[in-house]
C-alpha cells in the first residue's frame, strides 16, 4: 500500500517539476489603438516572477532625438535611499544599490502584491491609497515594482532583442540598467481588473487610471512619464508607472505645476 502511495507521489512530483520548467509563452495582444502590448513573465532572482513592462511599438512623434542618452552620464547626486533622488538618462544609480528594507507589496493590501517587493517606508501610504480607491469602487493591482540592477539589464536586453537590435526603439520604452526608477523600490506599475490586470497603454483608459491622476499625489505617488513630456523625460507616456516621493513632496510637486522629472531636477 505504502509502495503504491510512494509511486503516485513521485509521479505527481515529476509532473509538477515538468510544469515548472516549461517557459510561459509571451502574452501579446493588440489594444484599441492598434499598439502591440506585450507581457512576459521572467524569473527574478529569489523574488519569484515579475512581468516586464509592456511597451508600445507606436511612439509619439516629437521633435529631436528625445530618447537618446547624453554623452555625460554621471552618478546620482543623492543617495538611492533618498526619496528625491533623480534617476534618469543622465543620472545613474550604482549597480550595487539595492534598498535594504524591501517587503512584499501585499503588506499594503494591494491585489497581486504577493509577487512584488517595495520599500517598507511606502507601505502605509500605499495602504491608505488602496483603501481610498476601494471606497470609491476603484480596483487597483500591482504588476511590477522593485527591479534589481541585474533584472533591469535583462529587461533592457529583452527589448533590444525584441526590436532586432534597434537601440533607439528600445530607449524610448525601457531604461538601461542603473537608469530605472524601479531599482529604487519606491516605484510601481499599476493595473486593474478593468483590464484583467494586464500592463500597458490600455490602463490609460480605465477608471483606475483616472482615479490615480486625481488622487495619487494625496498619498505621495506621482506619475513618472506623463503624456506630452517625452522630450523632457526621455520616455514614452506610461499611464501605469508611479513613483513615491512622500506626501509633502508630492503636494509641493503638484502645486509647482512641474512634472516629476522637472521637480526632481530642481532638487538635485
Ligand atoms: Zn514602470
Amino acid at each position: 500500500m505504502f509502495k503504491i502511495l510512494n509511486l503516485i507521489t513521485s509521479f505527481l512530483i515529476s509532473i509538477l517539476t515538468l510544469f515548472n520548467t516549461i517557459e510561459l509563452p509571451q502574452d501579446e495582444e493588440i489594444d484599441d489603438n492598434n499598439k502591440i502590448v506585450i507581457n512576459e513573465v521572467i524569473d527574478v532572482e529569489e523574488k519569484g516572477t515579475e512581468e516586464i513592462n509592456p511597451e508600445e511599438v507606436v511612439v509619439p512623434s516629437t521633435s529631436g532625438n528625445w530618447w537618446e542618452y547624453p554623452s555625460d552620464i554621471v552618478a546620482c547626486s543623492r543617495d538611492g535611499n533618498d526619496l528625491l533622488v533623480l534617476v534618469n538618462k543622465k543620472y545613474q544609480l550604482p549597480s550595487t544599490y539595492k534598498p535594504n528594507d524591501l517587503v512584499k507589496a501585499s503588506n499594503s493590501g494591494i491585489r497581486r502584491g504577493e509577487n512584488y517587493y517595495l520599500r517598507s517606508i511606502i507601505i502605509d501610504d500605499l495602504r491608505d491609497l488602496v483603501d481610498a480607491s476601494k471606497s470609491d469602487d476603484i480596483d487597483l493591482s500591482v504588476v511590477s515594482a522593485y527591479r534589481s540592477y541585474a533584472t533591469q539589464e535583462s529587461t533592457y536586453n529583452y527589448w533590444i532583442s525584441y526590436y532586432n537590435n534597434c537601440i533607439s526603439c528600445t530607449d524610448k520604452v525601457s531604461a538601461r540598467a542603473g537608469h530605472s526608477q524601479h531599482q529604487l523600490g519606491t516605484t510601481l506599475d499599476f493595473s486593474s481588473n478593468e483590464i484583467g490586470d494586464s500592463l500597458g497603454s490600455q490602463f490609460g483608459n480605465t477608471e483606475a487610471s483616472r482615479w490615480l491622476v486625481e488622487n495619487a499625489y494625496l498619498y505621495g505617488f506621482v506619475i513618472g512619464y506623463p503624456q506630452g513630456y517625452e522630450s523632457t523625460t526621455g520616455y514614452s507616456y506610461e499611464s501605469w508607472h508611479y513613483r513615491y516621493i512622500g506626501k509633502s513632496n508630492a503636494l509641493e510637486q503638484k502645486s509647482s505645476g512641474m512634472i516629476l522629472e522637472t521637480y526632481l531636477r530642481s532638487k538635485n
